[in-house]
């Protein structure tokens, strides 16, 4: 778990941004919200996906253009597994979609950036790897645990079947490739007291890489 400076260069945000992505239930969740604990704002591109396309919205309308009124709920809502049964028909129309949706949640992203201040900010980032979004981060943290931990979590969390673990497990990136883009690894084998204690010692590098990464900008402001 090192914290040695990751590359900063070129990313001159105003707050210095940690990267958290890692497979499903491997802890992401349970380890912003350690991160929130500490006073960290956590900016979750999730909860952001839900935003943009939420009733009243331009995004809920790009989608009802491009796929018709069938995706809408009675209730004026959207049908997401609808949506995701007319969308992902054919790679034509999920980058459609993908069209409709990344520039809306990346520009919300960023305006939640701005706002949300803190010694330095933790952007959940499920897909970080896959969408080629590492550059949008000072450093990436990859949460990892062993697959069979993975595969017990998801069972007991969302009562999922062990064929239903194996679907969802095949549909993720590869482990590999994802821990080959990671600056840090959190390991999520043990008990939530072990993990509380490595976000502990993560924030501390974090707060350090924060203030001397802005001390740069500053010197360069200067020069
Ligand atoms: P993700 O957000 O990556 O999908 P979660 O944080 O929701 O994963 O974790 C998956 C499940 O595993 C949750 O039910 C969570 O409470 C549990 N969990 C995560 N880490 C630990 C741990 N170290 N010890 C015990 N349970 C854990």
């Amino acid at each position: 778990m090192s914290t040695t400076p990751g590359n900063v260069h070129n990313k001159n945000w105003n707050f210095y941004r940690v990267g958290l992505t890692g497979g499903i239930a491997s802890g992401k969740s349970t380890v912003a919200n350690l991160f929130a604990a500490l006073g960290v704002p956590v900016i979750d591109s999730d909860v952001i996906a839900r935003e943009v396309v939420a009733p009243g919205t331009d995004g809920l309308k790009a989608v009802v253009a491009e796929f018709g009124a069938d995706v809408l709920q009675p209730d004026g809502s959207l049908d997401r597994r609808q949506l995701r049964t007319v969308a992902f028909a054919s790679d034509a129309r999920r980058h459609r979609l993908e069209a409709i949706l990344h520039p809306r949640i990346g520009a919300a992203m960023e305006a939640q950036c701005r706002e949300a201040g803190g010694p330095y900010q933790l952007l959940v980032i499920p897909l970080l790897v896959e969408a080629g979004l590492v550059d949008r981060v000072n450093r990436v943290l990859v949460v990892d645990c062993s697959e069979d931990i993975q595969r017990q979590r998801l069972m007991v969390r969302d009562g999922e079947t062990a064929a239903g673990v194996e679907r969802l497990l095949a549909a993720q990136v590869n482990r590999q490739s994802r821990l080959m883009k990671a600056d840090d690894v959190l390991v999520n084998n043990g008990s939530l007291h072990e993990l509380k204690q490595s976000v502990a010692s993560l924030h501390t590098g974090y707060l350090r890489l924060a203030s001397s990464a802005s001390g740069n900008n500053l010197n360069m402001a200067n020069h």
